[in-house]
This record gives C-alpha cells, sequence and structure tokens, in this order.
C-alpha cells in the first residue's frame, strides 16, 4: 500500500477540493523520490529552506524534520488553509500566500537567515514557470547555497547541459554562468497524482562562488547569447546582425576573426568563454 497516496487522496477529500492543473498541482506520492531530494540537497539543522510551491505539504513535512527553518511560498489560497492546519505546531515554519515571482527574496532571506547556516532552495516547482523561476533564484544573486528542484526531465536536460552540448540553450549558458549542476533523480509520472502527461527529473544547482569567465558587462553577454539562440539555425553572423549590438556585420566578422572562430559558426557551438570574448569586443556604447 502506497501510504502517501493514501494520504494525499484522504487531505483532498477531507477539505474536498482537487488538483489545479493551471497551477501546475501535481502532488508527490512517492517517498524514495522525497528521501533522495532530500538527501540530495543536504538538509541539515543549520540550514533555512525556501520551499517554493508546498501544495499539501508532503515535501514541507521531511523538509521541516531535519531543517532548521522552512519558508513556504504558496500561491493557491486553498492550500494555505490545508497546510496552516497541518503545521500549526510546528515552531520552525512560516507560509507565505504570494506568487513566488512577487516575493522579495533577498529581504526574506537576509531577514530569516540562521546564525552562520546556510540558505537552500528545494521544490517540486509548477512547470508551466519552471524558467522565470529559476533565472529569478539565479540573477537575483541571493545568498542561496543551492537550489535542488524537480522539473520536467526535457527542460531538465537543458539545465544540466554543458554549453555547446546537444541539449543547449540560451538558459544552459546562464545556469552555467551561476552554477554547477547534477541530476540526482528521474522521476516517472506514477510518482504524483494526477499524473504528468511528462517525464521529470530532480536537479541540484550549486551557486558557484566565483563567475567562471572574465567579463566586463554581465546584461549585454546574455543579450548576446539571447540574440544567437534566438534564431538558432542561422549562423551567428546572422543571428546577431539585427541585434543592435554592433555597428555593423564587418565588425561581427572581424571580431570572430580576432578570436580565431569561423565566420560560419552557429551560437550553438560557442562556448560560454567564446561568448565573453565576443561581449568584451564590444565597442558600440
Ligand atoms: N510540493 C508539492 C508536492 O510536491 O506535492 C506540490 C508541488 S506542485 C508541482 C506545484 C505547487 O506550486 C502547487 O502547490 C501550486 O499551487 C504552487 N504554485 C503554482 N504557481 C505558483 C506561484 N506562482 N507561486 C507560488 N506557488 C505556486
Amino acid at each position: 500500500m502506497n501510504n502517501l497516496l493514501e494520504e494525499t487522496k484522504f487531505i483532498l477529500k477531507k477539505y474536498g477540493i482537487s488538483a489545479n492543473k493551471s497551477l501546475g498541482q501535481n502532488f508527490l506520492i512517492n517517498e524514495e523520490v522525497i528521501k533522495k531530494m532530500i538527501e540530495g540537497a543536504e538538509v541539515s539543522k543549520n540550514d533555512l529552506i525556501i520551499e517554493i510551491g508546498p501544495g499539501l505539504g508532503t515535501l514541507t513535512k521531511e523538509l521541516l524534520e531535519k531543517a532548521g527553518k522552512v519558508i513556504a511560498i504558496e500561491l493557491d489560497k486553498r492550500m494555505i488553509e490545508i497546510l496552516s492546519d497541518r503545521f500549526a505546531l510546528y515552531t520552525n515554519f512560516e507560509l507565505i500566500n504570494q506568487d513566488v515571482l512577487k516575493v522579495n527574496l533577498k529581504e526574506l532571506i537576509s531577514n530569516n537567515k540562521i546564525q552562520n547556516g546556510t540558505v537552500k532552495i528545494v521544490a517540486n516547482l509548477p512547470y508551466y514557470i519552471t524558467t522565470p523561476i529559476i533565472m529569478k533564484l539565479l540573477e537575483e544573486k541571493l545568498e542561496v547555497e543551492s537550489i535542488t528542484v524537480m522539473v520536467q526531465k526535457e527542460v531538465a536536460d537543458r539545465l544540466i547541459e554543458k554549453p555547446g552540448g546537444k541539449n543547449s540553450g540560451a538558459i544552459t549558458y546562464s545556469v552555467y554562468y551561476y552554477a554547477t549542476s547534477a541530476n540526482i533523480i528521474e522521476v516517472m509520472p506514477e510518482s504524483f497524482i494526477p499524473e504528468p502527461s511528462v517525464e521529470s527529473e530532480v536537479i541540484k544547482l550549486t551557486i558557484r562562488k566565483q563567475v567562471p569567465v572574465q567579463i566586463q558587462n554581465e546584461e549585454l553577454l546574455f543579450k548576446i547569447i539571447k540574440y544567437a539562440f534566438m534564431q538558432r539555425r542561422k549562423t551567428l553572423v546572422n543571428a546577431l546582425e539585427k541585434s543592435g549590438i554592433f555597428n555593423s556585420k564587418e565588425e561581427i566578422i572581424k571580431i570572430l576573426k580576432k578570436l580565431n572562430l569561423n565566420d560560419r559558426v552557429r551560437g550553438e557551438a560557442l562556448s560560454l568563454e567564446d561568448y565573453a570574448n565576443i561581449t568584451n569586443l564590444v565597442t558600440k556604447m
């Protein structure tokens, strides 16, 4: 018998609710996956854990046992009622009823960090906003040690790919810039109710203490990468020509030549260092 399946069904019935698909609600019912997620995240009593989308609290319950403090951010009011009842006796639990994309995470972390402790993010993410959430967590340069999240497998492949690899996209370069990455566990649709139509994977991003390339203008670097991947079938020169970043097509060719890169090269073949070198040679203000 699967206890988590029974427990999840019981809670849904007790509160007379069902999963809201448009909020990406797929509830975890696989104990082994939860165990691996917590082990992978290396949760300890020194940690402040930020959980995004706690739902009915299945992962939250385990986090509360292992962590110093858990702050859970949930958009759905119906879940807030359930979580408040379920964890009323836990003094290390705080709940925020808000869209995670609108939360001031920097402030939240600095107000709640455990002295000499670390901050980690652990979540089974709502798949419809995986990318904006991951980008927010990385770009805001939060005082966070690692991000351990369940995402759609296809997205995981892109996030943990090395720049220039077969699965790489613009986001691959961003993730690589800010973090090192690892696969924790692959997860089948049967591990959730309702079952999602895709396979999932738990990945861990460990934030780098130092970025891996020398760069003068970070914003420009990511703008160039974005343009290079917007039209990935084109050569890099043609993809960048209309970006407005360079004075002319000839200038792009000149920069590539200077870096010993072929002017027929496609954006997906370049390393992060290549993009950093191109960015550092941009002259247009
Ligand atoms: N953690 C639970 C579990 O593993 O069973 C639920 C995970 S479910 C995949 C995603 C959760 O994210 C849902 O509870 C959903 O309501 C919540 N959610 C969706 N959009 C959100 C947002 N913008 N901000 C915060 N939570 C959100």
